[in-house]
């Protein structure tokens, strides 16, 4: 009876350690507090960037800045994202929804869904030749990847085509691209969502903080041109 109880105490003691260490993943970002709206810092950064995707309800210009500032829109983009994710909605970020946020990321600093090879420059250069430096266009893809994962959720998790991230100037000259193109910045992409029409993808695009969405025949263009005004187009295109 006595030895029972011992390994009773034990077995309740795993199942108590075992979702700690799995919520202490090295891989992913240590959250140390619960957010919620009026806290500040670069943790609230981190989440800004992570429910950048869950911007609006329905297609709205506007997108969730990232200031390390909790306020009312961050507050609404975390409720979406945790409306989505089967979270309670309160818009409040404690351990449960850090848990979810911290799932959306992969070892290397990707997210869950997407590569960084995948954004990579289709002549070779890796995220190097654009008009910002290589450290600055792979974080620009950081924060794109997590908008796109927010796509993918809406779009029932179907699975998302890269066509085309970044470009390096000289590639972006060869294949056509617009003279200031977003994607030498990293901060574009040219997408395929299976299943989806591009007019649909766009209307999951209005609703994730892109503030550039173009149509093509077979892919859909989105990119974040009104969040980086120093990039020379600081205003929403949807034509
Ligand atoms: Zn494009």
């Amino acid at each position: 009876m006595k030895l029972m109880a011992k390994w009773a105490g034990l077995l309740l003691a795993m199942a108590i350690v075992v979702p700690l260490f799995s919520a202490q993943d090295a891989s992913a970002y240590s959250w140390t507090r619960t957010l919620s709206e009026g806290t500040s810092g670069a943790d609230v950064k981190e989440l800004q960037v992570r429910v950048a995707g869950w911007a609006a309800d329905s297609a709205s210009k506007t997108y969730v800045g990232v200031d390390g500032q909790f306020g009312p829109g961050t507050k609404a983009a975390v409720i979406r994202f945790q409306r989505a994710y089967g979270l309670t909605a309160d818009g409040v970020v404690g351990p449960a929804t850090q848990a979810v946020l911290n799932g959306l990321e992969s070892s290397d600093g990707s997210t869950s869904n997407f590569n960084f090879t995948e954004f990579h420059s289709k002549d070779g250069t890796g995220f190097s030749g654009g008009k910002v430096d290589a450290n600055t266009v792979k974080e620009n893809v950081r924060r794109l990847m997590y908008k796109l994962e927010a796509v993918r959720k809406k779009s029932g998790n179907k699975s998302i085509t890269i066509n085309s991230g970044f470009r390096s100037i000289n590639h972006n000259a060869s294949v056509g691209g617009a003279s200031n193109s977003q994607h030498m910045y990293g901060i574009a992409a040219d997408i395929v969502v299976s299943g989806y029409t591009p007019p649909s993808v766009a209307n999951f695009a209005k609703t994730s903080g892109f503030s550039g969405v173009i149509l093509y025949s077979s892919f859909t263009h989105v990119d974040s041109r009104a969040e980086y005004a120093s990039y020379g187009s600081p205003s929403f295109y949807w034509p």
